[in-house]
């Protein structure tokens, strides 16, 4: 049974960014390798922070900030491979809007619609854009 409409995506284009986003995850757990990022991935925790290491973790530090945005990026993807079992994925669930294929090929582990997307990354004091009352 179908559930959730999927006007955006058929079950044809899903299977297709399932295989995209499973050889994505795949791609960068190979590069994260036995790194502490990826077994502080596999242990659900986030790397340390900087105060919390002696000085001559530094280095290690900077290292694991580098593969803290690859961590971050393969939650992004297994969230989405979630909503791919789901019947969710491709749909944004701030507005329930199916998102656009072209989104979805761009970004395969888009959570929201460009529209979405592009209100919540933006500072609450910037959200006045309308108001172009100023011109130069
Ligand atoms: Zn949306």
């Amino acid at each position: 049974m179908t559930k959730g409409t999927t006007n955006g995506v058929t079950k044809a284009q899903i299977k297709q960014f399932r295989t995209v986003l499973e050889a994505k995850a795949e791609e960068i757990q190979t590069s994260l390798g036995s790194s502490k990022a990826a077994k502080a991935l596999d242990r659900g925790e986030d790397p340390p922070a900087l105060e919390d290491l002696p000085v001559q973790s530094h280095e290690e530090w900077i290292f694991l900030n580098r593969n803290n945005i690859d961590v971050m990026l393969l939650r992004e993807i297994e969230e989405a491979l979630v909503r791919v079992d789901d019947g969710g994925y491709g749909i944004c669930p701030e507005c329930n809007d199916p998102i656009s294929i072209k989104r979805l090929q761009a970004v395969p582990w888009a959570l929201y619609c460009v529209t979405c997307q592009e209100e919540l990354s933006e500072e609450p004091q910037e959200r006045r854009r309308r108001e172009r009352s100023y011109s130069y």
